[in-house]
């Protein structure tokens, strides 16, 4: 693909090693084909993505947990998967009592790293 922008990140194409396990969301049954998945691990993965996506105009689908009920709505035929689960760091600052979470976390993992530490987190679902 002709392109000024190169993606970054954990990239993985169609046919690379990974890419069945990169499809599977929570309800694996999905039938698209993406061209392209990107882990992004920081903000400027997920800029370069956009920008190639858009210099080759390749349809975006952004993802986080994979967790919807509805199976295709993360991912679509030939488009690129912006995945942000690996952005799942969490800092507390127990001074001050409050925590800065990525947004590839789970409920789960944010409440078991505070639990250890002292802390529940105010989490619901609705
Ligand atoms: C067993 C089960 C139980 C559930 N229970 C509940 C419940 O109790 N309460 C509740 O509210 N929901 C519940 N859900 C639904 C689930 O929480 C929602 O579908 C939620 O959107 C999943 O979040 P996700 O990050 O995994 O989304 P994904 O599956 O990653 O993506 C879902 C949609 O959001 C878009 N998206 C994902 N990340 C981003 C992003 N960073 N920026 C912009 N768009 C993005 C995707 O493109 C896609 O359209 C449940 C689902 C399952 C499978």
């Amino acid at each position: 693909m002709k392109s000024k922008t190169k993606l970054t990140g954990r990239v993985i194409f169609k046919g690379d090693p990974g890419y069945d396990a990169a499809r599977k969301n929570w309800d694996p049954h999905t039938d698209k084909f993406p061209k392209v998945f990107v882990f992004a691990q920081k903000t400027r993965d997920v800029a370069n993505a956009i920008k190639w996506a858009r210099e080759n105009e390749v349809p975006i689908r952004p993802r986080s947990g994979r967790h919807s009920l509805e199976v295709n709505l993360s991912q679509v035929n030939g488009g690129i998967v912006i995945d942000v689960s690996d952005m799942n760091t969490i800092k507390l600052d127990k001074k001050n009592g409050t925590v800065v979470v990525g947004t590839g976390n789970s409920v789960g993992r944010i409440a078991n790293t505070l639990a250890r530490q002292g802390f529940i987190a105010p989490l619901s679902q609705i």
